[in-house]
């Protein structure tokens, strides 16, 4: 007791407390003081943290400042709740943003010390699985740099992303304990503290005032503690934060179960408590309807709400007059991960803060913007009921309530329609109930948006029609974005040093600026430069393949990238078959004798990185195959370097850093009406990669901005997919009549490409000819392959193709995520940025 009120009344003011002058110097005393080295035992890795740790010296100011303007103004701040943010690496990024990368560079050069190769060891925390998690961290980039009053909350996941690697040609995973060597970026605040409940059941009762009561009792209970990142905006004085929240056990504090004997229980509960945060689920656009992921979305809504409750009521009369929450509170719901939140925001307002239903339900959907990231119907959250009820009964109640509610809305609107009725309840009936926590987001959120105009429209007349229907004016689009801080800036600074030089450097912050670069398109002097950045960093890549990997890459050749994780639907089979046609087209003109045929091929090398979820058996076979047509090809005198194959390991944000300024040719192949948006053929355009791809996700807001000349299109649309599945899709028909594809399929289930194991492919095979081919590969295969031919032919114009890279870095202006920033602030969250 004495301690803390000690610590009470002691409040030493920080305010002249300042950092280092020079970022040298606190390097040096971070080493020496911070970490307990000096010259003679430092290692490198203690060299990095050193730096990190001067370099977030360098962030606090500004931190505290913006957290002090927003709680002075009262502002009103977004919320954004995601389960997974893949930030990526943080120190060149922060020191891209506060503008000290060129001082930090010389000031470790002084000190004999190479500020990229310390780079390099900073571990890239893989806390996502790809495009969802990585647009959370673009839009924590935007939010900052505009300076809107934003927070992201998520989980500290202990293992990220699983590593991949390629042994003997199949994926292998290993775990990703990122933590191992510390954190420097992270700040851990036991202050925050939250319980967290599960289990147990309601209590119902009347009080004293004659109160109908439920109260959820006999709970298991852990606790959350929160992790802060700072997300430093670019060259302003706003530094938001990123909260991550650990599980903890609450055995810690519960002494008498320790006393009580059963000292060995006591700790194994405390390390199964603690699983909670453990690992991230690697799974990208598929639900898995586990236990353990469900408690996950139940712990950060919980924590995270519990934080937001205490931020609002924090230095607010009693009684607290909550109808000015939505005022001050906005939360989006990145996808339906977080989307319990909905139902425990109501149980909050009910049970603890004793609102009404009516008054609870306002606030609550006011408060609320769902956004949608797919429309796969493997990858839709519904869970088993009898599952949800035995680790939330509560909240399974509320659930139950607010679909009566709805659904009787519904009935009045639309009287005797039970189709409509079946379809939109948040329960599906069925040998097992479901709870559709898509339908549940809508039910209970004022905006519903979709990420890419035409994903938008298949949410508003397909997917969610009968809502659209209902509340039509709900129905929003905002097309995704990458932000060009990193996704250029920093990954490509030739390039960028290029573009500052001809047109300043206005479009770190406004990429609409690039426009000015359109003049120089056809300039033969700007070109020469702009294709000499390019096959530098081609030559970089192959050096590093060659240092890593012991692979030799033709530096001539097409850099031919496919970079995203493996899914059917994203079609990396489709590039396989190509390449073994193309591979067929070397070897009949080899063996011709035809010199001027073999002169006339352009040498391509055809890249793959992505990972396969552990459990998807397809995928993972696909990463096999390419792999074994890899070692045929590569192999091959005949084919020398006319064509190569390669996959790379473990794709990433650092790695995805090291393709993009290297790629010339971008694939965005996937079928259309199935890729939501993409965010990776935002990236590669950006860097000038041509783009061949499908009227799918945003390719074709990408079409329309750089102009239908300057990408190749190929392949059905999203309309003539549904319609000719619609009539009965044959995929034998278009095997059979192209030879070409015919030869390709066929060596591959023949075992041409498995001389040990001739069945390996077969399921391959049996999923084109024999069950359909969901994703229409032999429908799209000709008009693919015919692309193709003139994306080669026109690599063959270098002053042409140069230009055409040009025109498409000039008008990516409308991808960057601060535009979709603006847009979600002005038409769904109502926020206005604050001055720092
Ligand atoms: C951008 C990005 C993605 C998303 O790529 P898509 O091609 O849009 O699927 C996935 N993973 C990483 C590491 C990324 O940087």
């Amino acid at each position: 007791m004495e301690e803390i009120k000690k610590d009470n009344s002691v409040k030493a003011s920080t305010a002249a407390v300042s950092e280092d002058t020079t970022l040298k110097s606190s390097f040096l005393r971070h080493l020496k003081y911070t970490l307990a080295k000096d010259e003679y035992t430092a290692t490198d890795r203690d060299r990095y943290k050193a730096l990190s740790l001067a370099v977030r010296d360098r962030l606090v100011e500004k931190w505290i400042k913006t957290q002090q303007a927003y709680y002075n103004k009262d502002v009103k701040r977004v919320y954004y709740l995601s389960l997974e943010f893949l930030i990526g690496r943080s120190l060149g990024n922060v020191l891209v943003n506060l503008d000290i990368y060129e001082e930090a560079r010389k000031e470790l050069l002084a000190v004999g010390l190479e500020l990229e190769q310390l780079r390099e060891l900073e571990w890239d925390p893989g806390l996502g699985n790809g495009g969802l998690g990585r647009l959370a961290a673009c839009f924590l980039d935007s939010l900052a740099t505009l300076g809107i009053p934003s927070y992201g909350y998520g989980i500290r996941y202990e293992y990220g992303i699983f590593f991949q690697k390629i042994r003997n040609g199949h994926q292998v995973e290993t775990p990703d304990n990122w933590l191992r060597y510390g954190n420097p970026w992270e700040i851990e605040r036991p202050e925050y503290l939250f319980i967290v409940k599960f289990y147990g059941k309601v209590n119902k009762y009347t009080d004293k005032h004659g109160r109908f009561i439920c109260s959820w009792i006999d709970t298991q209970d852990v606790v959350a503690l929160g992790y802060d990142t700072a997300i430093p905006g670019y060259h302003n004085n706003t530094v938001n934060t990123m909260r991550l929240w650990g599980a903890k056990s609450t055995r810690d504090f519960d002494l008498g179960y320790f006393q009580h004997g059963d000292y060995e229980r006591a700790v194994s509960d405390k390390v199964l408590t603690e699983t909670i945060s453990k690992v991230l689920y690697p799974n990208d656009n598929v639900f898995e309807g586990k236990e353990l992921r469900l408690k996950q979305e139940y712990f950060f809504v919980s924590a995270t709400l519990q934080d937001i409750m205490r931020r609002f009521k924090k230095n607010r009369q009693q009684p607290i007059e909550y109808r000015d929450f939505p005022n001050k509170t906005v939360i989006q719901l990145n996808d339906t991960h977080p989307s319990i939140a909905i139902a425990e925001l109501m149980r909050i307002f009910i049970d603890i803060e004793g609102l009404d239903w009516d008054v609870a339900w306002e606030i609550t959907t006011e408060t609320f913007g769902y956004t949608n990231h797919t429309i796969l119907p493997e990858a839709l959250e519904r869970w088993s009921v009898p599952l949800f009820e035995r680790v939330l009964p509560r909240h399974l109640e509320i659930i139950y309530e607010i679909n009566y509610r709805f659904l009787k809305g519904v009935e009045e609107r639309f009287p005797g329609d039970g189709g409509k009725l079946s379809r939109m309840s948040i329960i599906e009936e069925g040998d097992e109930k479901k709870v559709r926590m898509a339908n549940l987001s809508i039910v209970g959120s004022r905006s519903v948006n979709g990420v890419s105009a035409l994903h938008s429209e298949i949410i508003k007349n397909e997917l969610f029609k009968d809502f659209y229907d209902y509340w039509p004016k709900k129905f929003n689009n905002k097309t995704n974005g990458i932000t060009q801080r990193r996704w250029l800036r920093l990954c490509n600074p030739a390039l960028s040093e290029l573009i500052t030089q001809h047109i300043g450097d206005a479009w770190v912050v406004d990429l609409n600026e690039l426009k000015k670069l359109i003049p120089f398109a056809d300039n033969i002097d700007f070109q020469k430069k702009w294709r000499a950045i390019k096959q530098d960093n081609k030559r970089l890549l192959a050096h590093c393949l060659k240092e890593k990997k012991g692979v030799a890459l033709n530096v001539d050749s097409i850099f031919d990238c496919h970079f995203k994780r493996m899914h059917e639907y994203k079609r990396q089979l489709l590039n396989a078959i190509h390449a073994v046609v193309l591979y067929n087209r070397i070897k009949a003109a080899a063996k011709s004798g035809n010199k001027s045929a073999l002169k006339n091929i352009v040498p391509r090398t055809v890249i793959f990185g992505g990972k396969a979820a552990p459990g998807y058996f397809m995928a993972k076979l696909i990463i096999k195959l390419i792999n074994s047509i890899a070692e045929v090809v590569n192999s091959d005198p005949e084919v020398s370097d006319l064509l190569k194959l390669f996959f790379m390991e473990n794709y990433s944000v650092s790695l995805s850093e090291m393709i993009l300024p290297a790629a010339e040719l971008s694939e965005q192949i996937s079928t259309a009406g199935t890729e939501a948006s993409g965010t990776g053929n935002m990236k590669f355009a950006l860097n000038g990669a041509l783009t061949i791809g499908t009227l799918d996700g945003a390719n074709i807001e990408l079409k329309e901005n750089i102009g239908a000349d300057n990408i190749f299109i190929f392949g059905l649309t999203a309309d003539k997919v549904n319609e000719l599945k619609q009539r009965g899709y044959n995929p034998r028909e278009y095997y059979e009549r192209n030879a070409e594809l015919k030869q390709a399929v066929d060596m591959i289930d023949n075992g041409f490409f498995s001389k040990n194991d001739a069945n390996l492919f077969k399921p391959i095979i049996e999923s084109l000819l024999n069950h359909g081919d969901q994703y229409l590969l032999m429908a799209d295969f000709e008009s693919y392959a015919k692309c193709q031919e003139r994306v080669a032919e026109l690599y063959k114009d270098q002053a042409l193709w140069t230009k055409m890279s040009i025109l498409n870095v000039a008008n990516m202006g409308f991808f960057s995520s601060d535009r979709t920033i603006k847009e979600y602030a002005d038409d769904i969250w109502l926020v206005k940025p604050v001055d720092v």
